[in-house]
């Protein structure tokens, strides 16, 4: 198949698969009639530096127009980098001007999850557009209390779950949703890398680390989309670690767990900080998908009875997918196709896992 031909299969599935996932939720468009809108980036970490920003130089509907860092020496390595006029810069103590800025329609939250639910709620107030990173944030209160905000000052809320924009997870969706291989029976999924860390907020609990809140919404993903169904129960999970010097007073290296949907469907899951893991099988009647990997930045691939799963592109092409989805939905009004409700089930997820971890014992959702 030539390059185009694939270009043009990745595009329609990708529309063809968000057209099919949209859910209703109501939305409100930037109403500027910019052509590209205008994203400033909170928290210029790895994640902004080495993939989203690099993505918004190849987006068609939306641009990196700000910044808001608490780093003086970043924020001139990115003005001069990126060409970020000094009126598009902020701190996070005068973060709350970004109101009074035309140039910036959408606020991408990149911090570490124990801060996103004071950077979307402030970005809406600010009457900002909101794209908040993974995981949405640390419990099912703090999700609520950012849908509300964006609901109250009619902003769209959008989570980072990149996968839902992709070629990959569309077809193997498609597949399930249109019972091409009759209906699932169980799926495993696992996602996970050795993280040599010892200090950064993945080890600290209260800036939101912990495998489960991480790598573990991935996981929580796979069983949810691969088997097209809501989790009925965590019918049991174990929480554990080989480096008790790192991961202490509670804190998860690695987590299994037993998730029991509808008509009896099992998904076992694991995720970890101690092992490079990633593979989705989704076990139907009549044959299995076989995702490896499933959900990394590129070299997604899989197979099943009806042939191979597997759409080459390359780093940072996700993002820039994801981001302009969004930008266009915005732009037209449209139903955001990762709303913040899909952020929220995952964190109901994770709070049940950890329960069940905790107390030994099955926790219904
Ligand atoms: P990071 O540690 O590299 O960056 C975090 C940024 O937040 C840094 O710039 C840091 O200076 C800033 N920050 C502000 N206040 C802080 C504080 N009190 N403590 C620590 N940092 C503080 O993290 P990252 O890997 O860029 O992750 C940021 C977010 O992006 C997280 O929610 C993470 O889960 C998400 N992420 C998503 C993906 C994806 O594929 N969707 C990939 C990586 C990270």
């Amino acid at each position: 198949m030539n390059k185009l031909s694939r270009r043009k299969i990745i595009r329609q599935l990708t529309l063809g698969g968000a057209a099919l996932f949209y859910s209703p939720h109501s939305l409100f468009s930037a109403g500027s009639g910019k052509e590209r809108l205008g994203v400033a980036l909170v928290g210029l970490g790895y994640y902004s530096t080495d993939l989203l920003a690099p993505a918004l130089q190849q987006t068609k509907h939306c641009y990196l127009a700000g910044i808001v860092t608490g780093t003086p020496s970043k924020a001139e390595l990115w003005k001069t980098k990126y060409k970020i006029p000094d009126r598009n810069i902020y701190n996070y103590q005068n973060f709350d001007q970004i109101a009074n800025n035309p140039d910036i329609d959408i606020v991408y939250v990149v911090l570490p999850p124990s801060m996103h639910r004071e950077y979307v709620i402030r970005a809406a107030g600010a009457g900002k557009h909101i794209w908040c990173e993974k995981p949405m944030a640390m419990t099912e209160m703090e999700c609520t209390q950012m849908i509300d905000a964006c609901k109250k000052n009619k902003r769209s809320l959008a989570i980072g779950y990149r996968l839902h924009h992709e070629p990959h997870t569309i077809e193997y969706r498609r597949i399930v949703h249109q019972q091409l291989l009759g209906k699932v029976q169980k799926l495993n999924c696992a996602a996970g890398y050795y993280d040599n860390r010892t200090n950064h907020w993945k080890q600290n609990k209260a800036l939101g680390g912990g495998v489960l809140y991480d790598m573990g919404v991935y996981a929580i993903q796979g069983a949810r989309l691969g088997t097209g169904m809501e989790p009925l129960s965590i019918l049991s999970a174990k929480t554990s670690t080989t480096r008790p010097q790192v991961y202490k007073n509670g804190l998860d290296e690695t987590t299994i767990a037993t998730l029991e949907f509808p008509g009896g469907v099992m998904a076992d899951i694991k995720t970890s900080f101690g092992e490079n893991i990633n593979f989705l099988d989704i076990t139907c009647e009549k044959g299995s998908i076989n995702m490896a990997p499933y959900s990394g930045y590129a070299g997604l691939k899989g197979r099943s009875p009806l042939g191979e799963i597997y759409y080459p592109y390359e780093v940072p092409w996700q993002q820039a997918r994801q981001m302009d989805d969004d930008a266009m939905s915005i732009k037209q009004g449209r139903p955001m196709l990762v709303p913040g409700e899909e952020g929220l089930r995952d964190i109901r997820i994770v709070e049940a896992i950890y329960r069940s971890a905790s107390t030994g014992k099955a926790v219904k959702l």
